[in-house]
């Protein structure tokens, strides 16, 4: 029986348990520096259809259908008077149990966790050192020292197992933007609505059946080095208010009375990804790479990147690196474009994209290319 080490109970590292549980070949241990898991969360996520996909394959078909939502179009909007620019018709690339899906991020988790035996987690534990021979040794905080045959490392961006393996500073960069989340309720549409702002964005969608809906905006924010480090600062609510004072200012949608429960937090993205040659340790989820948020895919990725190294480990290939690389920067320029197109601030260059979004957002060849690559696995 080979046994897997997996370091980070999020949504990487719980897709990747599944897989192995109930497999008599794998033993595992999940070890989480949080005490708990917060499945109070009522913020939302995207998952597009290569996620569901493979969602599926462990149950997640079952899930009950009141908690979650199967948006058809993403419908694009200028913020600032909510006029509508055009649609895509993102249910184009769903079939009968394989849809778009948005929920609550605690209803992915707690579905994530209702396969694992509690036992397999192991909570306050984080990894200080490890030795590679025949097996691989992790020295824990708790003082233990495991061995084990595999280690999966799903910490997410701020990885500091990767920083440990790596023996260097991998630490994320700031994307010179914040993140201002919320929830909203009772909105008309049932679909993913995205508006487009000089220098900001912001979308908004359901999150189950009872008219919950999410709302997140991305705002491109310079921050000092000083800033960045101080942990106060995104505590700090006169930020916030400036944040969010800022964006109901420059739009026509009545934010200030239907948003509830703002919150908002600095966005980091990898640096670069970093390839680990040593065999039988793999980085998945966010811990191999963060991607910008503009094209909703971090979750979906960390998913699909835990079923890749399921299938190296399960038929002993070499692949698994290659693969994920090619997707990876596929991803990655996508959400880059997607940041940028979103945030522009020159009206005439708000003019040629509006246009250009019309024409793509109709053009089959396009959208299969664009999306359709990457909703496939
Ligand atoms: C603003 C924003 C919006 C997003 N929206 C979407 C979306 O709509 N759709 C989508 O697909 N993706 C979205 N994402 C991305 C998505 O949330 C992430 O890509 C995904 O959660 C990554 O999962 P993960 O398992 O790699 O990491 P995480 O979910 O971050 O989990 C990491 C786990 O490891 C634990 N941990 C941390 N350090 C240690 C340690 N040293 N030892 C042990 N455990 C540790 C943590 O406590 C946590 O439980 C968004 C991201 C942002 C910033």
């Amino acid at each position: 029986m080979k046994k897997i080490a997996i370091i980070g109970c999020g949504i990487s590292g719980l897709y990747f348990a599944n897989q192995l549980q109930n497999k008599q070949n794998y033993d595992y241990t999940i070890f989480e520096k949080k005490s708990a898991i917060d499945l109070n969360d009522g913020y939302g996520i995207q998952l597009s259809v290569n996620s569901i996909k493979l969602l599926n394959e462990i149950g997640f078909q079952n899930i009950a259908a009141h908690e979650i939502s199967f948006p058809k179009k993403v419908n694009f909007f200028n913020a600032k008077t909510s006029k509508k620019i055009c649609d895509i018709d993102i249910s184009k690339f769903n079939n009968e149990s394989i849809r778009y899906t948005t929920l609550k991020r605690s209803i992915l988790i707690k579905f994530l966790l209702s396969n694992i035996p509690a036992e397999k987690i192991k909570n306050n534990i984080e990894l200080k050192n490890l030795e590679y021979g025949e097996k691989i040794k992790l020295h824990l905080s708790n003082k233990l020292i495991e061995e084990f045959d595999y280690l999966v490392v799903s910490d997410g961006v701020f990885s500091k197992t990767k920083s440990i393996i790596f023996k260097k500073d991998t630490s994320p960069k700031f994307f010179n933007s914040v993140a201002l989340r919320g929830n909203i309720q009772n909105m008309d549409s049932n679909d993913i609505s995205l508006y487009l702002g000089p220098n900001f964005h912001f979308v908004i969608y359901p999150v189950n059946q009872s008219k919950e809906f999410n709302f997140i905006s991305i705002i491109r924010k310079k921050l000092s080095k000083e800033e960045i480090i101080n942990q106060n600062l995104f505590k700090n609510n006169e930020l916030l208010e400036s944040l969010t004072k800022e964006i109901f200012q420059k739009t026509s949608l009545d934010l200030n009375s239907k948003l509830k429960n703002i919150k908002f937090f600095p966005v980091y993205v990898s640096k670069k990804l970093e390839i680990f040659s040593k065999k039988k340790i793999y980085f998945v989820g966010d811990a191999l790479f963060a991607f910008p948020p503009s094209f909703a895919q971090g979750a979906s990725q960390s998913i699909e990147a835990s079923k890749e190294v399921y299938e190296e480990i399960n038929n002993n290939t070499n692949n698994y690196y290659y693969k994920r690389l090619k997707k990876i920067k596929k991803v990655n320029w996508r959400s880059k474009i997607n940041h940028f197109s979103f945030h522009l601030s020159n009206p005439i260059a708000i003019f040629i994209r509006n246009l250009i979004l019309k024409h793509l957002s109709k053009n089959h060849k396009f959208l299969e290319s664009y999306l359709g690559k990457i909703y496939k696995n």
